[in-house]
């Protein structure tokens, strides 16, 4: 399995982040890709990705929450981070108009500087797009070469069709193992198999059954993995293999 998409970097994972990698190699984790959010947490992403490149990876990004106190000379800073190989994607950016921790222009502003960093790199680009589809594919519409993955999907079908129409990827996490999600589910269901990553995005967002009990880490993408089989009707190792091999091609990675 792949968690295409983790923090590693956040101090509920980075402070044990050996017993975290064994319980996920124990779990058949053979890759992870760690997801930075602001500069600060980019240049230890990118550490980490150097220190246990045999299965990890980064993605190096300014979120839309951590933008408004950033200058755009940030962009700079994390151009030279992403033009490293263990790099595989720029991110996560996006728009995020739920919580209200900057501004809409500023969060576009960062949007449109990343996105033009993805097409001078050649990357992928891992999208967070909170209660902003509508905006967030528009920019994107702008940019019409990038290949980019709307992580942590939990909107409505019609969204999700709208992404799948835009040539995106879709990644779902532990929300779509909850109980009351039957909707969510009926959206696993309508997306492509080839279409679809699998993630955690630990340490958030802990799938049942330890929804409750424990921290998310990436061993954890086995319980959201087994629901997609679920959902699809399909064995564990035919999802496995089907998810792993769309998350190598999206990403670029020889790892997993
Ligand atoms: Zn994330």
């Amino acid at each position: 399995m792949i968690d295409s998409h983790c923090h590693l970097t956040d101090p509920r994972l980075f402070d044990q982040i050996d017993a975290v990698l064994a319980r996920a190699a124990k779990a058949g984790v053979t890759a992870m890709v760690t997801i930075g959010t602001e500069i600060a947490d980019d240049h230890l992403a990118l550490e980490v990705a150097g220190r246990y490149s045999d299965r990890v990876r980064c993605a190096l990004g300014i979120h839309p929450n951590h933008c408004q106190n950033t200058g755009i000379e940030d962009i700079d800073a994390l151009s030279m981070l992403a033009a490293d190989d263990l790099c595989v994607a720029i991110g996560e950016t996006g728009l995020d108009y739920f919580h209200t921790r900057a501004d809409r222009k500023k969060q576009q502003q960062f949007f449109e500087a990343q996105l033009a960093l993805a097409v001078r790199y050649d990357k992928p680009v891992v999208i967070h797009s909170r209660e902003a589809v509508t905006d967030t594919l528009a920019i994107l519409g702008t940019f019409p070469t990038v290949r980019c993955v709307f992580h942590c999907f939990t909107g409505t079908a019609k969204e999700a069709e709208a992404i799948i129409e835009a040539n995106a990827l879709i990644g779902f996490t532990g929300p779509i193992t909850y109980k009351d999600n039957n909707d969510l589910r009926k959206v696993v269901d309508a997306v492509p198999l080839d279409r679809l990553l699998v993630e955690t995005d630990s340490p958030y967002l802990s799938p049942e059954p330890v929804r409750t009990t424990k921290i998310c880490e990436p061993a954890f993408v086995a319980h959201t993995l087994a629901i997609v089989a679920q959902v699809k009707g399909r064995s564990v190792a035919e999802i496995d293999q089907i998810t792993r091999e769309t998350t190598k091609a999206f990403y670029g990675m020889t790892i997993g």
